[in-house]
């Protein structure tokens, strides 16, 4: 079927508006119009080919929030009208040993991403969210809570990869009340990190390299905020943090937040960096047990328990809503992080 968005038709050209074919609906698909589409680091790095994998048109767009137009006829858990939110997962093989827990994101076969990948049914190509409709799987299409209301549903598709990718770490860490948690970095991932560990009950440090962010970060949730550029400021946090979760997408030295960190304590990456952080001092690994580790997004099962959360706990995306033809301003904004927190392009806008 005919449908519409923004696509990059290279690397270097900008995204404009263009007319693709998106696949044919199937017994278990659920077709949505889609109403908001966050704007993800990695819909960035794609366009551009940065991770080398990219298939022109390329439409991106994996913070999807609409609402259902049409079900097929096996697609009984939906109905048409309910709104409805797709993240970064549109399929995965279902019987590995990783998605039988579900955990698809770590599917062995490797899950199938929103945009940029290949339909494994029909062949045909898979458009993401910076467009009109959407055709998804029932099984990959997360439900909205009714608690979160009309007005709040931009600041909702955030929550779809920013949101998990998030979430998922400081619950495998098993963050609670009383949980000692740092967060490096105040930027999409960043802010609601500290929302969600405010919200499980931390005490939250907040590390960033910009002293304009100290108040805001406080106004999210911060108990305290670090400047992490100031060794003194950083000593005085030494072996106190039980949970450290770096959001910073670019190369850093991670040494001297190792040192933060309490017996068995753990630092936790979910920025990707594109290319490698400095090498790790293993005298800060050995002494107190500490450990490095990484976390990819999050299961499906795991957003929609993440969505039931914020909207018990009232936690929104801090977003800039924008039309989509000022997606390539914003693509240019965030190379820059001048963006407070996350864009989200109203679809209403694309005609
Ligand atoms: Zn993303
Ligand atoms: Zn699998």
């Amino acid at each position: 079927m005919k449908n519409i968005g923004y696509a990059a038709g290279s690397a270097t050209t900008p995204l404009d508006l263009h007319v693709f074919e998106t696949r044919e609906m199937r017994d278990h698909d659920v077709l949505i119009d889609i109403l908001f589409c966050g704007i993800c680091h990695s819909d960035l790095h794609m366009v551009k080919n940065e991770w080398r994998n990219t298939i022109y048109p390329i439409v991106p767009g994996h913070e999807i929030v609409g609402r259902v137009s049409k079900i097929g006829s096996d697609a009984t858990s939906f109905k048409e009208g309910d709104l409805v939110a797709v993240g970064c997962i549109i399929g995965s093989c279902a019987s590995c040993s990783s998605c039988q827990k579900d955990l698809e994101q770590y599917c062995e076969k490797g899950f199938t991403l929103t945009f940029n990948t290949k339909d494994p049914i029909s062949g045909s190509m898979n458009y993401g969210g910076f467009a009109r409709q959407i055709v998804v799987e029932d099984k990959y299409v997360l439900k909205v809570p009714v608690k979160f209301q009309e007005k709040d549903l931009a600041a909702v598709a955030p929550l779809l990869c920013a949101g998990i990718t998030t979430y998922s770490p400081l619950r495998n860490w098993k963050v609670s009340a009383g949980s000692k948690v740092g967060i490096v970095g105040l930027g999409g991932l960043g802010h609601l990190a500290v929302k969600l560990a405010h919200a499980m009950g931390a005490h939250v440090t907040v590390f960033t390299t910009s002293q304009d962010k100290v108040e805001e970060a406080k106004k999210l949730g911060a108990d305290e905020v670090v400047y992490s550029k100031d060794p003194k400021a950083m000593s005085a946090h030494k072996n106190t943090l039980d949970f450290l979760l770096s959001c910073v997408s670019f190369p850093y030295d991670l040494n001297p937040f190792l040192d933060l960190l309490t017996l068995d304590g753990t630092m936790c990456l979910v920025g990707l960096p594109a290319s490698p952080h400095p090498s790790l001092r293993a005298d800060l690994l050995i002494n107190k047990r500490r450990r490095v580790a990484g976390s990819l997004i999050g299961g499906i099962k795991e957003t929609q328990e993440l969505l039931e959360f914020c909207a018990e706990h009232n936690i929104l995306a801090e977003i800039e809503l924008i039309s989509i033809d000022m997606v390539n301003e914003a693509f240019e904004r965030m190379l820059k992080s001048d963006v407070k927190y996350r864009f989200v392009i109203d679809m209403k806008s694309l005609q």
